[in-house]
């Protein structure tokens, strides 16, 4: 049997990129490293679509978050969180972790933010220094409007974080043309890489915040991390088979194409939306992104055994976070993924909710499924 990973993250990775990971270490003060090192800059800021420097950080996903938080505020500063799941929630978290106060903005799950909503909040509390939003919301399956967050945060003159952990690759996020002050990213998601990096750049407005900040960090001090890289460095260990492994996911990803690659998220979520309707089911997400598609777990139905009976076939789907578990099914559009991958996810789930007795018609939703996918 073969596995397939539609989980939004860990996610596939392509076996050239495996291959690369499986080569003897090379030290990472030698040159090798550092030209290679120098490559990896260069196709970062494309996938960012930044003229800033994007720093590599050991860590998940949320290092970058932290990290975000520990450079930019400082101890009586007052943040807003946009919140409307468990990651939104992380933010504030994260907030009080550090002693930064913070306004929340606070959104029904499954449906995006208003950013009048955002503006009003912040004419309410002009102190507010940054603004903390997610791209695509991971645990709802909805996709954030980041241009629009940006004008709002820009007029109050606070900046914007934007947590592109899941969209980075699958969503246009063109970090200097909407003036978005930080964009982070995990190595597990968009990027057909392993768990174990994460990505974070500042513009110039950031780095001015990041000098004023007093809260406290040592292994997060950003300045340090861009310090180095100007030396095509790290200031410590790099996780140097991973970051070898990145030269040629994103070597892969730039042959492919920033446009193409969304265009390919985007017709695999809408096969995946269609096939879902098809099958008479419901979608969570009132604003879905093409990062990954949430299915409602039909009424009498077992979600999490449902899962059980998807892994019987090999296709690993993530269930729901906190009050969404064992409500919805999520499948993923995210890294190394073909139409006949998409197809798979479509067959398993139908074969799956047969398994645990709701009855669907076979090949309903694979059918609506090929309809998308082969007008290409
Ligand atoms: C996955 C995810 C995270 C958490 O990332 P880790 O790599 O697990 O730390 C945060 N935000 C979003 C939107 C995500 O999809």
């Amino acid at each position: 049997m073969k596995e397939r990973l539609f989980t939004p993250g860990p996610t596939m990775v392509p076996e050239e990129v495996l291959l690369e990971m499986a080569k003897p270490v090379v030290h990472h003060r030698s040159e090798e490293f550092g030209r290679l090192f120098a490559q990896v800059q260069e196709d970062l800021k494309y996938l960012f679509q930044t003229e800033n420097p994007v720093l590599i950080l050991t860590s998940s996903g949320t290092g970058a978050m932290e990290a975000a938080v520990a450079n930019l505020l400082s101890r009586r500063d007052t943040a807003l969180v946009v919140r409307g799941g468990k990651f939104g929630e992380r933010w504030g978290e994260i907030c009080e972790a550090y002693g930064v106060r913070y306004v929340a903005v606070d959104v029904e799950w499954g449906y995006a933010v208003d950013p009048e909503d955002v503006r009003k909040a912040l004419r309410d509390h002009p102190e507010v220094r940054a603004v903390l939003a997610t791209q695509s919301e991971t645990s709802t399956g909805v996709l954030h409007d980041v241009k629009a967050l940006a004008e709002v945060a820009r007029e109050a003159d606070a900046l914007l974080v934007v947590d592109a952990i899941s969209s980075l690759g699958a969503h246009p996020l063109p970090m200097d043309e909407w003036g978005v002050d930080v964009v982070l990213t995990g190595s597990q998601k968009g990027l057909m890489l392993p768990p174990g990096l994460a990505f974070i750049s500042l513009s110039e407005r950031a780095w001015k915040a990041a000098e004023r900040s007093d809260l406290p960090k040592y292994y997060w001090d950003l300045a340090k991390a861009r310090s180095s890289l100007s030396k095509g460095q790290t200031p410590y260990t790099p996780a140097v088979s991973l970051v070898v492994g990145l030269a040629r996911s994103l070597k892969i990803l730039r042959e492919v194409g920033l446009e193409s690659l969304w265009r390919r998220h985007a017709r695999h979520a809408e096969a995946t939306r269609r096939a879902v309707g098809a099958l008479g089911l419901e979608l969570f997400s009132h604003s879905p992104s093409n990062v990954l598609t949430i299915v409602k777990v039909p009424d009498g139905v077992d979600g999490k055994a449902l899962l059980k009976a998807a892994q019987a076939y090999g296709a690993t789907f993530a269930g729901g976070q906190e009050k969404l578990s064992g409500k919805v099914v999520r499948i993923t559009h995210l890294g190394y993924m073909d139409d006949f991958d998409t197809l798979s996810a479509v067959a398993a789930l139908e074969r799956a909710l047969r398994d645990v007795g709701y009855d669907v018609p076979l090949g309903k939703g694979v059918a609506a499924a090929q309809e998308v996918l082969s007008e290409g």
